[in-house]
């Protein structure tokens, strides 16, 4: 059993001396623009807005850094959350483009703390163009991927398991690291935590 006790915004940045500099274990979110990444933090963090819900894709262009207090096998535990821009918004320019790409690979790269990666699918359209392109990087860059697919609430019961075994198929990393999940139900909370903290928080 997980329990939330506390979540804090920490700062806001786009360069490595903007990142906090306390050594508490991260995972960085990433997903395309309106996959729905706003709201699987707040669903994770227990916060309807800790980080703010928006339908105008592309609108946060910086690093968004949160902090979670929670208690996990009976023991209290501090993780630290990065929100990465979203990918994928259209109109935007080449330069935007490179300074995003820039900013990403420079996190990626830096990022000490940095534990693993949760790269965010939409379970109902599966995995975009731009999704197995970030995966690809990701899994020559990060400490450690795992895929999260969200809005599962749209997949007909039935349909979820072999929806999920495609996704994986699609991305090309085992069906394990594939969780199912859906912030309007608060669906795959546990599980999700579970996965994340059992890397963050080992013991
Ligand atoms: P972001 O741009 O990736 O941060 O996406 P948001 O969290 O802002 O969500 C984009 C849209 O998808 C919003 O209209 C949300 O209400 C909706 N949404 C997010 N998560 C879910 C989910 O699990 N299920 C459903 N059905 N809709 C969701």
């Amino acid at each position: 059993m997980i329990k939330v006790l506390d979540a804090r915004f920490v700062t806001t940045g786009t360069a490595p001396e903007h990142y906090p500099p306390e050594p508490i274990p991260e995972v960085a979110f990433v997903g395309r623009s309106n996959v729905g990444k706003s709201s699987m933090i707040n669903a994770l963090a227990g916060r309807r807005k800790l980080v703010r819900v928006s339908n105008t894709p592309g609108r946060t262009r910086a690093l968004n850094f949160f902090d979670v207090d929670v208690e996990w096998r009976e023991k209290k535990r501090t993780v630290r959350l990065c929100d990465l821009p979203g990918y994928g918004f259209a109109r935007v320019s080449k330069v935007e483009h490179a300074a995003w790409e820039k900013m990403i690979t420079t996190y990626l790269s830096k990022r000490t703390p940095l534990k693993v990666v949760v790269a965010i699918v939409d379970a109902e359209v599966g995995p975009s163009e731009d999704d197995l392109r970030t995966l690809d990087y990701l899994a020559a860059r990060a400490p450690k991927v795992m895929v999260v697919a969200t809005k599962i609430d749209r997949v007909p019961k039935a349909k979820r398991k072999p929806r999920l075994k495609a996704i994986a198929e699609a991305l090309e990393v085992p069906l394990e690291v594939v969780l199912p999940f859906s912030s309007t139900e608060k669906w795959g909370l546990e599980e999700t935590w579970d996965a994340l903290l059992g890397v963050l928080a080992p013991a």
